[in-house]
């Protein structure tokens, strides 16, 4: 009894196995013919059954169904089952791929243009304060970056170094600004040093004083 469900199961899945298909790999991009495979220790990649059903958990999403013992073969290039579909889904796939890590170029790429756009534009107003102390703004006046690039203190990396506003208290416009750095120790490790810097500026024309801390 058992022997003749087992014949019948085999004479059904038979054409599953005799049929020679077109297969394309995901990963060598490669096509290839070859037949759909019962499980064996090297086949994990089950071939859907053409069946589906909602997920039990995402919204919108669909939980497809595969065949119970019909695998696709190993990609005859890598060895691997894994990335083999169908011809035309495979193609489909592989070209979703490189549209996705076309678009994710372009992005950085824009992403990139931007940034140097903003760096440049930021470089330019440090040029133009430096020629121009009293265009300064109260933004500029209370930001830490901005008076430390004016000053040409030299810090992450090569920065523009030509220092107009001194450090030490030369004047510049109306404003005096001097540059004040106290250690406050170091880490367990001893690798790390703290320091609170900050800047004093001196408005000379109304006597206005700013603290500019490096944090905050
Ligand atoms: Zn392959």
């Amino acid at each position: 009894m058992k022997e003749a469900l087992q014949k019948i199961k085999e004479e059904m899945m038979r054409p599953i196995y005799e049929k020679r298909r077109h297969l394309g790999c995901e990963i060598c991009e490669n096509s290839f013919y070859g037949y759909y495979k019962p499980k064996s220790r090297h086949r994990f990649h089950a071939v859907p059954n053409g069946k589906t059903s909602p997920h039990p958990t995402k919204k919108g999403w669909l939980t497809v169904h595969t065949h119970d013992d019909v695998f696709y073969p190993e990609c005859p290039d890598c060895g691997i089952d894994a990335f083999v579909n169908d011809y035309k889904q495979a193609k489909i796939n592989i070209e979703h791929e490189k549209e996705q890590k076309r678009k994710n170029k372009a992005a950085a790429e824009k992403r990139k243009a931007t940034i140097e756009r903003k760096r440049k534009a930021y470089w330019d107003r440090v040029r133009h304060v430096r020629a121009n102390p009293n265009d300064i703004t109260m933004e500029e006046l209370k930001s830490y970056n901005f008076i430390e690039a004016l000053v040409g203190r030299p810090y992450y990396g090569s920065r523009d170094k030509e220092p107009f506003w001194d450090q030490d208290g030369v004047k510049n416009g109306k404003y005096v600004v001097q540059f004040h750095s106290h250690y406050k120790g170091h880490s367990r490790s001893g690798k790390t040093h703290y320091y609170n810097n900050w800047f004093d500026i001196e408005d000379t024309e109304t006597g206005e004083k700013i603290h500019v801390s490096q944090r905050g």
